[in-house]
């Protein structure tokens, strides 16, 4: 595989994961920012590992914080219950006790995920566990992209445990954060499509999931990049789930999302049989480089101006029609 985005992809793909056992998914992340240039990677109190670029005193403004999270819904080994599977993360009961569903058990240590074959073809990837795998292997390739590329910047990413069960590495992120004041949240997702937008029709710029609205300003400066790179995107309220942005908000941490399109949430696929789940590749390369292009450049607006300035300039073109208005109020209440 001669694209560097595809290896990380069928690497991290093929890492059995489940909520709170994450371990190989970290070891292989890990493994594969070990040796980029200008990268400190480290662990928290929750087990979330915590990745940071750093390379001259240049940083952008905000300084962003990129997440994903490293489980999927899945079957663990219930503790102390004598190795009883118990399933973890939102899929229905009546789907998960099905014949069918647990033929799909592809047992693993203490966990057992769907055993779906990671499969590429030119177009897509499919696997057990796109969400949210695929978008911790687009963080991944932005750490190296940013470093091949020498640019003098600072940014970090979170790579969180336990977020199918309520957010929980999260949570714990929010609550202590180690960023600082300036940082802001980005919640790196793989979502169902909803609200117009659509697989294969670029990254989507979430304004806000089923749970909060994100902060506008964050939004608007994801739509100016996008638009200053010439990167196609969709801005949508995906509202068919929530994101960690919601949990990061509620902790007082300025959050936006953005989002891979999802073929199959959840591995549900028609008449609720149960499915590997599936993306498209150009909507992951173009989420790459609009990640790169966030965390790498100033965004001084090249022909954009603010909505202060424009409603300031629109107020100087209209005054002559402005006072012609109130000379008419004033004519008609005298
Ligand atoms: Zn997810």
């Amino acid at each position: 595989m001669a694209e560097e985005l595809l290896s990380i992809l069928k690497t991290l793909l093929t890492q059995p994961t489940a909520p709170f056992h994450e371990y190989h998914v970290r070891a292989a992340i890990e493994q594969q920012l070990l040796d980029v240039p200008h990268v400190e990677l480290g662990n928290d109190a929750f087990g979330n590992l915590i990745a940071t670029y750093r390379k001259g005193k240049r940083s952008t403004k905000p300084v962003w914080v990129l997440c994903a999270h490293m489980d999927h819904p899945a079957w663990v080994k219930s503790p102390g219950k004598g190795g009883d599977w118990e399933f973890l993360g939102g899929l229905p009961k009546s789907i998960v006790e099905k014949k069918e569903t647990r033929a799909l058990k592809r047992e693993s240590g203490e966990i057992a995920p769907f055993g779906f074959e990671v499969k590429f073809d030119n177009e897509k990837v499919e696997a057990a566990a796109c969400d949210d795998i695929v978008g911790c292997a687009v963080i991944v390739e932005a750490f190296k992209e940013v470093a091949r590329l020498g640019i003098e910047t600072t940014f970090h990413a979170a790579f969180t445990r336990a977020e199918e069960v309520g957010f929980l590495g999260a949570w714990h992120l929010g609550k202590h954060w180690p960023f600082g004041k300036e940082a802001v949240f980005l919640s790196v997702e793989n979502s169902r499509p909803v609200n117009g937008a659509e697989l294969g029709e670029g990254p989507i710029v979430r304004v806000g999931d089923k749970l909060s609205v994100f902060d506008n300003q964050l939004v608007e400066l994801l739509m100016r990049t996008a638009a200053e790179q010439g990167i196609r995107v969709q801005r949508a309220l995906l509202d068919a789930g929530a994101c960690e942005a919601s949990a990061l908000q509620a902790c007082g941490i300025r959050s936006a999302g953005v989002s891979v399109p999802l073929g199959n949430y959840h591995n549900i696929g028609e008449d609720e049989s149960v499915v590997p789940e599936f993306v498209m590749l150009d909507d992951v390369r173009a989420m790459v480089r609009l990640l790169v292009a966030l965390v790498g450049t100033e965004h001084t607006g090249i022909g954009e101006r603010s909505i202060e300035e424009r409603v300031t300039l629109r107020m100087k073109e209209y005054k002559k029609h402005h006072e012609g208005g109130n000379a008419k109020f004033e004519e008609l209440s005298a």
